[in-house]
């Protein structure tokens, strides 16, 4: 059975060549004479595997030396209540930009903590685009402000980080590594590990560093970024074979050319996908060209009681997990950085053959 071409919102395909080092790995590391998953996260094997993880983030992202990179447990959902318990720095609001599902659940958390204010919203449009810059209302009392560049189900990408006065906090979880970005522009960047990065189970924290060390009185020390800085990412025992297999893709990402060569090839692979749905009169896409993702593309069939058809064809083609979030039901294939071109050229065959035969 070959493998299939998975194009799952998350936990996403693996670059087939990181599986297989995995693999060969997987028994004895090296010479250690054991697997990664067995190492104590304090001896010095596993201490060069997350070490050498980390510069090769730093390199990819050319992360400047004022930023520290946290590798924690508890998914990007945990952030959106360390966020405000770390960024608040003694402020009573923050600003955020709402502009889709996971920008809606990061406000619900902070609200928690202080006051929340929306600086505009896109739901009244369906979430469909983003509202111009010049309507938002941004308080320049913020401690910061959050949004979303790339909203993984509506599949609203946000292609220029925008311009703010207030430290900048971002959830790039389906975004990042995708394309080059300039991390001196954020305060925060935050993402999930199982889009773009590795195995579920890893968050990656990316955080300047005079931002640190004034939380709220009652932040747990796991949720403070500045125990966890000190304790490089060791407070407790991190999810050691995820930094590992993470380590993996970040060579990998190096040896596709970086993030450059990956944004070109992001690029090429989102257009060919939108122009098929573009071209054809079945598929279509709700979302205003400016602001449509790389990452992912939600399509709907002109005839949704062909939906179940189109989705058990495609699974018998190889092409898999392409049904939408349930909340918006459709479809939705996302394409991350693992997601070769050939995959993507096979589902827009096939989506041309499918057309074709039912239309
Ligand atoms: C997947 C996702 C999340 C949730 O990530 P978890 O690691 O499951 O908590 C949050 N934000 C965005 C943008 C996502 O794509």
């Amino acid at each position: 059975m070959p493998r299939a071409y998975n194009f799952s919102a998350g936990p996403a395909m693996l670059p087939e060549t990181v599986l297989e080092q995995a693999k060969t790995e997987l028994l004895d590391w090296r010479g250690a004479g054991m697997s990664v998953m067995e190492m104590s996260h304090r001896g010095k094997e596993f201490v060069s595997i997350a070490e050498q993880a980390e510069a090769d983030l730093r390199e990819l992202l050319m992360i400047p030396k004022d930023y520290k990179v946290l590798f924690l447990q508890g998914g990007a959902t945990s952030q959106f209540a360390m966020i405000p318990m770390n960024l608040l720095r003694g402020k009573m609001k923050a600003d955020y930009l709402n502009t889709g599902i996971w920008s809606e659940k990061a406000i619900a958390e902070a609200k928690h903590y202080c006051q929340v204010n929306v600086v505009a919203t896109g739901k009244d449009k369906k979430f469909t685009t983003v509202p111009e810059r010049n309507s938002w209302n941004c308080d320049i009392d913020a401690a910061y402000f959050h949004y979303t560049p790339n909203e993984t189900i509506n599949g609203v990408e946000i292609h220029a980080v925008p311009d703010i006065s207030v430290p900048i906090v971002a959830d790039m979880s389906s975004t990042i590594l995708s394309r080059p970005i300039d991390v001196s522009k954020f305060g925060l960047i935050y993402a999930g590990a199982q889009k773009n990065i590795g195995p579920a189970g890893l968050t990656i924290v990316i955080v300047r560093e005079d931002l640190l060390g004034n939380t709220i009185l009652s932040t747990p020390t796991m949720f403070d970024y500045k125990a966890q800085v000190e304790a490089e990412s060791m407070l407790n025992t991190p999810p050691t074979y995820a930094w590992y297999i993470a380590g993996l893709v970040f060579k990998w990402v190096k040896a596709q050319g970086g993030l450059i060569a990956m944004g070109e090839r992001n690029q090429r692979k989102a257009e060919k996908l939108y122009q098929a749905i573009d071209n054809s009169s079945f598929y279509a896409n709700p979302v205003d060209p400016t602001y449509r993702s790389w990452m992912n593309v939600p399509f709907t069939l002109a005839n949704p009681d062909l939906e179940k058809t189109f989705l058990s064809e495609a699974k018998d083609a190889g092409l898999v997990t392409l049904a939408g979030h349930r909340s918006v039901g459709g479809m939705r294939a996302s394409i991350y950085n693992a997601m070769p071109e050939q995959g993507v050229a096979a589902l827009v065959d096939f989506m041309k053959d499918f057309e074709k035969r039912k239309a």
